[in-house]
């Protein structure tokens, strides 16, 4: 299957009509979703949805989640239910509006003109991994703007895919449950998604670059803030008695071991990270995260930040230091190890599908870490982008095809299993 397959124009045709829909979440609202415009692509996709077919269609007005099902095509109705979830919106690292994708035939390995005006060009000496896609058609930005193929790519694989299985009963199929849901970028880690009305016990989301990759494992990650209190008085007068809140701030940093941090670590090393630190005499306060894939680590890593609060108040007096710990999500794995046909199917799709799988221990988090820990085991497939937050975002059209082609493969396997 290395042609284009009937899938090629599908894909294409999908992702370039949904980058042009302006999808853009925003960290900074507190409404939920964090932006209405989220709305216009889910009442594309549930309008696309309807017309071809799929059973359960319903858009949540208020969150902004869609829910769609296949039913079982076996003669029993069985097989064992699965569940895709792709996210609507798209990163606010980069403009996001005005979105004007184009396709390149052919790519030749050198220099891409993004935006002949204003001269933006990609070059592969600079973004090497435009080399493995040499020869093939990719959708490319204007460089003036994001392309949001994170994560269209996958609504795009998704919806082609859906859209195969209804017009082929033929095809081998148990129930298949599709959610889109909002906010991913923003760290919504699909909180509204209802499980229950989502119905499948099982389910992937697709997302992440590099098409053949999967993730089965991501961070722990918690976000700590420590708030000091001093004591000020005249600077003049101050001898034994002035606390200066800012030097507790720096004396805390100081504790923090200089080689574990983001730019000293790799592959399954962890990490503390200050992401805010503010500060005068009478009060400072350091906000951080933490991160570990292994559990026993992180929690360490957070029994070493308690200590690090304590030592201070043991310096400086009660009162002085104050730690609280907030969790952001854990890693999927331990959920995932439970379940191992969900990697096994995942891996024999992929290799079906003509590719190698390949995984690593993700450093970051999922919607996926989310879900799995709310009883929805769920790891993540590539969803075949590159580059993606910014202006040199690209999809190589055949990166979706195959990933439709694994979704197929994905559902025939589930369909020959049990229900739970
Ligand atoms: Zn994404």
């Amino acid at each position: 299957m290395d042609g284009k397959t009937s899938f090629y124009e599908k894909v294409k045709e999908r992702l370039l009509r949904y980058a042009r829909v302006d999808t853009q979440s925003d960290p900074a609202s507190g409404s939920v979703p964090t932006t209405r415009r989220q709305f216009d692509l889910a009442r594309m996709l549930r309008d696309e949805l309807t017309a071809m077919g799929a059973a359960d269609v319903w858009l949540d007005e208020d969150k902004c989640v869609l829910y769609a099902r296949l039913p079982s095509v076996r003669p029993d109705g069985g097989g064992r239910a699965v569940g895709f979830v792709t996210h609507m919106d798209t990163a606010p690292d980069a403009p996001g509006a005005g979105v004007r994708p184009w396709v390149l035939e052919g790519y030749d390995g050198g220099d891409i003109l993004l935006n002949r005006e204003q001269n933006i060009v990609m070059r592969p000496a600079e973004f090497p991994s435009l080399l493995t896609y040499v020869g093939q058609d990719l959708i490319l930005t204007d460089g003036t703007t994001l392309l949001g193929g994170d994560d269209k790519a996958a609504i795009a694989a998704v919806m082609t895919a859906a859209e195969h299985l209804l017009a082929h009963p033929e095809l081998p199929r148990g129930p298949v449950s599709l959610a889109f849901t909002p906010d991913e970028e923003v760290g919504g880690l699909a909180r509204d998604l209802d499980l229950a009305r989502f119905g499948a016990g099982a389910a992937y989301t697709l997302d992440g670059d590099h098409l053949g990759f999967y993730e089965d494992e991501t961070f722990n990650a918690s976000r700590a803030v420590l708030t000091l209190r001093g004591r000020s008085v005249h600077t003049g007068t101050a001898k034994g008695i002035l606390i200066n809140a800012a030097d507790l701030a720096g004396e805390f940093l100081a504790m923090l071991p200089p080689e574990e941090k983001p730019q000293t670590t790799e592959g399954r090393e962890g990490f503390y990270h200050v992401v805010s630190l503010q500060g005068a005499c009478e009060s400072a306060r350091v906000e951080l995260i933490v991160r570990d894939h292994d559990r026993a680590r992180f929690e360490r890593r957070e029994a070493f930040l308690r200590g690090c609060a304590a030592e201070l108040r043991r310096r400086h007096g009660e009162n002085t230091a104050e730690l609280a710990i907030f969790e952001t999500y854990r890693n999927m794995k331990e959920v995932i190890d439970r379940h191992p046909y969900l990697v096994e199917n995942l891996t024999r799709a992929i290799r079906a599908a003509g590719l190698e799988p390949r995984s690593l221990a993700f450093r970051g988090g999922t919607d996926g870490s989310a879900l799995s820990h709310r009883g929805l085991p769920c790891p993540n497939l590539s969803a075949g982008y590159e580059n993606a937050h910014g202006r040199f975002e690209y999809v190589p059209i055949r990166s979706m095809e195959k990933n439709v082609e694994i979704l197929l493969r994905l559902c025939a396997l589930f369909a020959a299993m049990d229900p739970v």
